[in-house]
């Protein structure tokens, strides 16, 4: 299936809950979350019988895929990594996805959305321990540095992020330099360490690809 290119405030109404797709927008009163309005199709959905068990794990598969902007097959060969790790594969799966660069780049406000991060990477404006990675799906390791490479630096957008580390910080397992666009993974996060992700259920999305 291709990229979906419809409006994106209508992705968070359909999953009821806010995917942070619009950067900056989406922490201000004109977020359409904040206005209460009824999901897409909601006339449809009222006349649908209970949802099914299927119905159920496509669509918490679907928040999660949107949530990190990623396509079907590119979700999919994450899971599949996810399955190979020792452990939990709905943890490994987060944690996966967590360990991103593209989502590194916006967990430490170098980006105000993951879809503004993986263009910033994808334009090789980041740097890896001090080499040019423009692989938005590069799997960041413990220890390492994550900064805006020096030619990049004075660009605007960059100052924009940043607002939300002012506001927010970041989270524990990170570090970031605000002023130099440095920042450190400072350890491989836990499941439990994702916060704002505590709502996703993760096995469901595992019962789903395990049919
Ligand atoms: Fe979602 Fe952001 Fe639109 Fe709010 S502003 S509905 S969080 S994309």
């Amino acid at each position: 299936m291709g990229r979906y290119i419809g409006p994106q405030c209508r992705l968070c109404r359909a999953e009821g809950r806010k995917l942070f797709l619009k950067g900056e927008r989406c922490y201000t009163p004109k977020c359409a979350m904040t206005k209460n309005r009824p999901k897409p199709g909601k006339a449809q959905y009222a006349r649908m019988r209970k949802p099914s068990n299927y119905a159920i794990q496509l669509r918490e598969k679907q928040k999660l895929k949107r949530l990190y902007n990623m396509s079907e097959a590119q979700f999919r060969r994450f899971f599949h990594m996810a399955e190979k790790m020792p452990g939990r594969t709905g943890d490994n799966l987060i944690i996966l996805l967590e360990r991103r660069l593209d989502n590194i780049v916006y967990r430490m406000h170098f980006a105000s959305s993951r879809k503004q991060a993986r263009q910033i990477v994808d334009h090789g404006h980041v740097l890896v321990n001090g080499r040019k990675v423009n692989i938005p799906s590069y799997i960041v390791r413990e220890g390492d540095r994550v900064e805006i490479r020096e030619k990049s630096k004075k660009l605007l957008v960059f100052k924009e992020s940043l607002k939300e580390y002012t506001r927010s910080g970041v989270m524990a397992w990170l570090e970031v330099d605000p002023d130099n666009l440095v920042g450190t993974v400072k350890m491989i996060p836990m499941r439990s360490d994702i916060t704002d992700l505590a709502d996703i259920k993760e096995n469901l999305i595992v019962e789903l690809y395990s049919k």
